[in-house]
């Protein structure tokens, strides 16, 4: 057989990250009958086998071929930390290079919601954030961004309805793997997620909201503000530097426009640094026209990271000053108090412990 280009530089297909219609080439490929690609893409994405061993439907020649041409992503499960106050549980997964990633399962009266890590680590530098100490280690395929929903899914045996890519990594900066795990995740014949119950959050990095807004999805999308000046957001975050507020909150419009969908802006609040009146009443002023969502997430402080979460007082002024004016708010309900920390904590308390 004429060796292909994926064996002569021996980095191997993946065959979780395939659409259905790309499988079904790999089935003309191995000389296989074309409904053998439904098959084998709902052993993958519905019956979610984590190896081609449980595919006991399909014939021994194509499972060779398969583990030949391909490599099978299944996240090895590390560690589960499951908390006691409300049975959110955080799991800690490492990828076939060993790199490690973190989700998180939480349970809502509407049903259960898994947070996924987009990329193992994270350039971005937001200055209270976890995830990016160490810098970006590498972007997930979209089966690593699948896996983990999948995986988890097998661990609890309950559905997963709501997806929130808030993990770990900033979605937008793995654009390409990042679209083709939503087209894969809602797809009908796999998991059928519906697009609306999927968020992804994004820094905001402009040219990929415009983006993403021409794709026309269903899915929400979340704008992390945490600032409502370009001074103060430029102390938080560094991509504030490339893009200034006006640049973003015209993205935000545009992409309202083009989907119907309103944009939810998350705010985290840090004592003394983006919660006083001032701050409110900028934040009022920017976001009004914009008939959005927002949702503010009392910071969590970070060992490494010298903030501290607003007080409970300075929280419920912010809010009602935001509703007098007709914003619609929520207060993130902070899920999992007694296991965690902040996003990234638990893949950085096993590293250190690591080294
Ligand atoms: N890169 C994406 C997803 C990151 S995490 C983004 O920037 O949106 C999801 C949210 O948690 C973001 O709004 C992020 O700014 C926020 N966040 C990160 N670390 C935090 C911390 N220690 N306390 C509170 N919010 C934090």
């Amino acid at each position: 057989m004429e060796m292909d280009r994926e064996d002569t530089d021996s980095t191997k297909r993946d065959i979780k990250s395939l659409t259905l219609a790309q499988l079904q080439g790999v089935m003309t490929e191995a000389s296989q009958k074309s409904y053998r690609a439904k098959q084998l893409y709902e052993w993958m994405h519905v019956k979610l086998a984590r190896d081609y061993e449980e595919m006991t439907n399909l014939p021994g020649t194509l499972k060779t071929f398969c583990r030949e041409h391909f490599d099978y992503a299944a996240l090895q499960l590390i560690k589960v930390q499951e908390s006691r106050v409300d049975g959110t549980k955080k799991f800690l997964f490492a990828l076939s290079d060993g790199n490690l990633i973190e989700s998180v399962w939480m349970r809502y009266k509407h049903g259960n919601s898994v947070c996924i890590s987009s990329q193992a680590g994270c350039r971005m530098g937001c200055r209270f954030c976890a995830s990016t100490i160490d810098g970006l280690e590498r972007n997930l395929l979209p089966s690593e961004m699948l896996d983990q929903i999948y995986a988890i899914t097998r661990y609890t045996g309950e559905r997963v309805s709501n997806v929130v890519v808030m993990g770990s990594g900033e979605p937008l900066d793995n654009y390409e793997n990042l679209l083709c795990f939503i087209r894969l995740l809602t797809d009908e014949n796999g998991l059928h997620i519906s697009q609306r119950s999927v968020t992804v959050s994004t820094c905001g990095i402009v040219p990929m909201m415009y983006r993403l807004a021409d794709e026309k999805l269903q899915i929400t999308l979340a704008l992390s503000l945490h600032a409502a000046t370009d001074e103060k957001r430029r102390k938080l975050m560094p991509i504030a530097n490339q893009y200034s507020l006006d640049e973003l909150m015209r993205a935000c419009t545009y992409y309202f426009q083009q989907t119907g969908r309103r944009i939810t802006f998350e705010y985290s609040l840090a004592g003394g640094v983006n919660d006083t009146k001032e701050d409110v009443e900028k934040l009022v002023s920017l976001i009004k026209p914009l008939h959005a969502h927002i949702n503010l997430i009392p910071i969590n402080p970070v060992k490494e990271r010298d903030f501290i979460r607003s007080g409970k007082e300075a929280v419920t002024v912010f809010k009602n000053k935001l509703e007098k004016n007709g914003i619609n708010v929520t207060i993130r309900r902070e899920m999992g108090q007694d296991i965690d920390g902040a996003c990234g904590q638990l893949r950085r308390s096993h590293l250190l412990k690591r080294s």
